[in-house]
Order: C-alpha cells, then sequence, then structure tokens
C-alpha cells in the first residue's frame, strides 16, 4: 500500500511541469483571442450601424473607415508580435551569429526610434562603446528598440533616456537602458517579463498603447542568447534594464 501511495504522489509531483505548462498555454491562448476580438468586435459593430443607415454621408463614412483603419493597425501590430513570440520560442538558429561591435547595435536601435523619440521630445544619449556583442544582429537591435521604445514611452516629455555598456569580466558584457521616467512598482516587477502583462498605471494605460507583449518579446530574445535581463526601479524615479550578453 505504501509503495502505491508513494508512486501516486510523485506521478502527481512529476506531472506538475506539464500541467503548469498546459494551464500557460490555454492562459495565452485565451489572451490572445481577447486582444484579437476587441479590435475585430468595435470594426463589425461600426459597420453594421453604417450599413444600416440609408442616410449615411460621405463625410460619416469616411470617419467610420478612418476608425476602422486605426483597428486594423492594432490587429496588424498584435500579429506581428505574436509572430514575433512565436518565431524567437521555436528557433534557434545560431548559424548566423556573430560578434558585432555593440556601438553599431546601439546607431542601428536610434536610428529605428529616432522617430518616436522626436515625437514625445525625449533625448537618446549613448555612451559610446568599444565593446563586443555576440548574436544575431537583427534580433539584437529588436531587443534594444523594445526597451528603448518603452523607456520613451513611459517617460514624460524633453526627458532622457541613456543607453550604455559595461565590460562584465572575460567573456560577458552588461548593456544597460535608463529612463527617468514613471518607474516601475515593485508589486508589478515580478510580472512585467510575463506575456500580456501590462502594470495598472491608469494614468498612462489609456494613453500609451500596448499590448504588454514588448518585453516578453525582449525576454525570448535574451533567453535565446543565453542572456540576462533584469530591471531596478522606483515609481516616480525611473527604470534601468541591465542586459547581460556574451562577448563570443
Ligand atoms: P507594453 O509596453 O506594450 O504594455 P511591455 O511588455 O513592453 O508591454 O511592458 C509591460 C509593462 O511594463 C508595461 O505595460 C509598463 O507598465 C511596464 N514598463 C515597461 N517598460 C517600462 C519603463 N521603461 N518604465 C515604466 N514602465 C515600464
Amino acid at each position: 500500500f505504501l509503495g502505491v501511495a508513494i508512486s501516486a504522489v510523485l506521478a502527481k509531483k512529476s506531472l506538475r511541469p506539464m500541467e503548469e505548462s498546459l494551464e500557460s498555454q490555454s492562459r495565452f491562448t485565451s489572451d490572445a483571442a481577447h486582444e484579437l476580438r476587441t479590435p475585430l468586435t468595435v470594426i463589425k459593430t461600426e459597420t453594421e450601424v453604417a450599413l444600416r443607415d440609408s442616410k449615411l454621408k460621405l463625410a460619416d463614412a469616411k470617419e467610420i473607415l478612418e476608425s476602422n483603419l486605426e483597428e486594423v493597425v492594432k490587429l496588424e501590430n498584435l500579429t506581428s508580435a505574436l509572430l514575433r513570440l512565436a518565431h524567437n520560442s521555436n528557433s534557434l538558429d545560431k548559424a548566423s551569429w556573430q560578434k558585432y561591435k555593440l556601438q553599431d547595435i546601439f546607431v542601428a536601435t536610434e536610428e529605428r526610434v529616432a522617430k518616436e523619440a522626436k515625437a514625445r521630445n525625449v533625448a537618446i544619449k549613448i555612451v559610446d562603446t568599444k565593446l563586443i556583442v555576440f548574436g544575431d544582429a537583427d534580433q539584437l537591435v529588436e531587443l534594444l528598440v523594445i526597451l528603448v521604445s518603452n523607456a520613451i514611452k513611459y517617460s514624460g516629455e524633453g526627458s532622457q533616456v541613456e543607453l550604455l555598456a559595461k565590460n562584465n569580466g572575460d567573456s560577458r558584457i552588461s548593456i544597460l537602458v535608463k529612463d527617468n521616467g514613471i518607474g516601475i512598482k515593485s508589486v508589478d516587477i515580478d510580472h512585467i517579463f510575463d506575456r500580456f502583462y501590462r502594470a495598472d498605471q491608469s494614468r498612462t494605460k489609456s494613453k500609451v498603447g500596448g499590448y504588454g507583449l514588448g518585453l516578453s518579446i525582449a525576454k525570448s530574445i535574451v533567453d535565446a542568447h543565453g542572456g540576462k535581463i533584469t530591471v531596478k526601479s522606483k515609481p516616480n524615479k525611473g527604470s534601468e534594464f541591465c542586459i547581460i550578453l556574451n562577448k563570443k
């Protein structure tokens, strides 16, 4: 009897990780479906109301088309974020990985966020670095674009975002992305890398668009590179994201 009881307990224990992974998979699917359904509902309702109006004016029709287009752009952004997540967790094609000058990755990142930074009047300060990083150039730029773009999004007009790097022993480097923005509450810190998690900052949530997928994509890129990503943050003071990556 004792033998049966012990094996039942062990079996239950060994199934736990699988159960957890199924649970998280199903939560992810339902979150994704929910996010996809919201813009679809808006498009459907607006189109139905417009079609029912026999005296619909051209100006009103154009307004509806504009609003529908906005929802389509949201759907486009969401599906491409979902595809990026799936791609990063499936593929670990290291064949194209190379050593790159980190400065080149920084400059390419700055180019990608320049428009956004200008629109919010945020200065990007790059501290010149001679360090080398090893990995996939496109993904490394993508990673920094996510972090710098968040830093811009969650900072006030006229503030500064800093991008710098430090040597971290013989084989590793640390990249820091610092902002003086709204910061992250300690209750949220443990969750911000979760898929679809957005900190409840009612002040910003309505103003700042996003699906809570950026940081999980960032983490999947760092994980694929065998690195580490952490954050230090103080509400109303700012945040500092630190990524540790390999030099070779
Ligand atoms: P999104 O920005 O689309 O909401 P992310 O996954 O990129 O999704 O970020 C998750 C949450 O973490 C954000 O909603 C925000 O609350 C918080 N966050 C991320 N970066 C910063 C930052 N630099 N400053 C303050 N909050 C941040």
